[in-house]
């Protein structure tokens, strides 16, 4: 017996008119990357955004047809998103960060047909566009005033372009299970993959993140996304924030500590998206002028570790700190960490310890632990193993690659390497291939750079395993320290004596102006393993 229910597919464009239907004056504000602030509201983004499904209609694009983006966080790219995957294209977000080599690599793999970039791009595309036969048009995301001279092929500002269709057109519809979109992972190994999201798991991934204990914004809220639209699909923001009615606040290219919080504190902000990094900026910004946010009620940080010196600075000004994990292919949520209501009286070290963790599954993200064997490791918090994940956001297979990737129980192998405890609170220690492998134990790079960072004088800490004769691996500290500081090998040794066991204790401490980072802001350890080889 079959429900009596509708069939209504969860499309992405339905997230839009249920914003402009019923939170239709709610602003969208940018920094605009011409340099004014700019605002709008969810009413005009969607009649903009069907000028453009309209226009590339018109123009020939087809269900399935990819339009790329490489663009920062603006109304203009949002409306993208939506004119896009509502006529059944796929919006794939090209990181600009890339190597100009990767973003030609990504462009020709995906066979874009147009690629809409903002004016700070334009230069890196002239350069690779002789080698992107597939793409008929470049679509600058600006205005005729500010449209640069270009040699790229049918440039046209993207106002002047939308303005030659009246909005007089409806989405198309289709199965939910079309591509909506696509991002390739940074392929710190190999080449890029590309992972693609339906228009069904991306509704059933706003869902995920609009959970009171996930990002859980509301109606009432601000938030600011300062994770790029380009990388990992925006944390699923630029859905949940339409869906729930909330304000949105786009940075636009500028990312450094004081712009961040001048609309942090300018547009009282009460929810933030961001990268370790990003909140590192914020904070020594506010530290120099002693400033404050009263306004801003949770901070999420994701994409690597987030050391607990910025978890404590938050927690102290009574900014609820969220520690989340996630990746590309789970689109990206996995875990968020929101207290439980057993932890949620804790205080001092204990909190920290578990604000530090990277939190729990919501609802329709699964996990399991097992050895390298394919065996399941118990959940007691203590026993470290591979991490694999299912469910309907989470990848399957990627863009035309045949390997299979799922394990006979449909469970995708995150490459990271976990914990988790009773209360499903995860602590990932580890890439699995980064994990150094000493004398048959693993010791955890995440934890020994955590502990490093503490250090008063050290801006940054990367711990890579060096091949040992006896022991197989042995960890060295690689320490970028504060500017105008200086710190001996000895003192950070020191340091971290008796804060971990003596087995963990790096060998030897290197001292470097600069750490090397990934396009996502990750470390780059594959360089560092390659400067400390021998
Ligand atoms: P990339 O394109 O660089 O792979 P992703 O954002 O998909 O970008 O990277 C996902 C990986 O980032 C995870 O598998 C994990 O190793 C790391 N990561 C993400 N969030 C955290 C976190 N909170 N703590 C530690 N590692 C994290």
């Amino acid at each position: 017996m079959l429900g009596l229910m509708q069939d209504w597919p969860l499309l992405c464009h339905r997230i839009i008119d249920h914003a402009a239907r019923i939170h239709a004056g709610r602003e969208v504000v940018t920094r605009s990357v011409e340099g004014p602030i700019h605002r709008t509201n969810y009413a005009e983004i969607r009649g903009r955004a069907l000028k453009l499904a309209q226009r590339l209609d018109r123009q020939g694009i087809r269900l399935g047809d990819r339009v790329a983006t490489l663009a920062w966080n603006t109304w203009r790219h949002l409306e993208a998103w939506y004119g896009i995957m509502g006529i059944g294209a796929v919006c794939h977000t090209v990181n600009p960060r890339l190597f100009p080599d990767q973003i030609a690599w990504i462009i020709n793999h995906a066979t874009d047909r147009i690629v809409m970039t903002d004016i700070t791009f334009v230069p890196i595309l002239e350069k690779i566009a002789g080698r992107l036969p597939s793409v008929e048009r470049y679509v600058v995301l600006t205005d005729g005033a500010h449209m640069p001279r270009t040699s790229l092929k049918n440039a046209v500002a993207y106002e002047d372009w939308i303005a030659e269709a009246d909005g007089d057109f409806a989405w198309k519809t289709f199965d939910e299970n079309t591509a909506a979109a696509m991002c390739y992972t940074s392929g710190t190994t190999g080449d890029p993959k590309g992972v693609v999201y339906s228009h069904r798991s991306n509704v059933l991934h706003s869902m995920i993140v609009n959970n009171a204990d996930a990002l859980g914004a509301g109606s009432k809220d601000t938030l600011l996304p300062v994770v790029p639209l380009f990388h990992a699909n925006s944390w699923g923001t630029a859905f949940s924030a339409p869906s729930m009615g909330t304000r949105l606040v786009m940075p636009g290219a500028r990312l450094d500590g004081a712009s961040v919080y001048e609309l942090l504190s300018g547009e009282k902000v009460t929810f933030a998206a961001g990268v370790p990094t990003v909140w590192l900026m914020l904070l020594q910004h506010m530290e120099t002028d002693n400033l404050k946010l009263p306004d801003l009620k949770v901070v999420i940080c994701g994409g690597s570790a987030m050391p607990r010196s910025i978890i404590k600075a938050f927690d102290d000004m009574g900014i609820e700190v969220r520690h989340a994990w996630g990746m590309t292919e789970m689109s990206p949520r996995g875990t968020v960490g929101a207290l439980q209501g057993a932890f949620s009286h804790l205080k001092g070290d204990a909190r920290l310890d578990r604000l530090q963790m990277q939190g729990y599954a919501p609802f329709m993200v699964e996990m399991k632990l097992t050895d390298d064997a394919g065996n399941e490791l118990p959940w007691d918090g203590k026993t470290p193993g591979r991490l694999k994940v299912r469910g309907p956001a989470i990848s399957a297979a990627y863009y035309r690659v045949d390997d299979d990737i799922l394990d006979e129980e449909g469970f995708f192998d995150t490459g990271d390497v976990a914990t988790l405890d009773s209360y499903g609170y995860l602590r990932i220690t580890d890439r699995s291939k980064d994990v150094i492998k000493s004398g048959g134990e693993w010791i955890s790079s995440i934890d020994l750079e955590n502990l490093a960072v503490g250090h008063p004088k050290v801006a940054e800490a990367a711990v890579i395993g060096l091949p040992h004769p006896k022991w197989g691996e042995r960890p060295l500290l690689i320490v970028q320290v504060k500017p105008g500081e200086s710190v001996t090998r000895e003192e950070m040794l020191d340091f971290m004596d008796g804060k971990i066991a003596k087995w963990w204790m790096p060998d030897d401490v290197a001292f470097v102006d600069s750490i090397p980072h990934t396009a996502t802001g990750k470390i780059l350890k594959a360089a560092l393993r390659e400067q400390f080889k021998g």
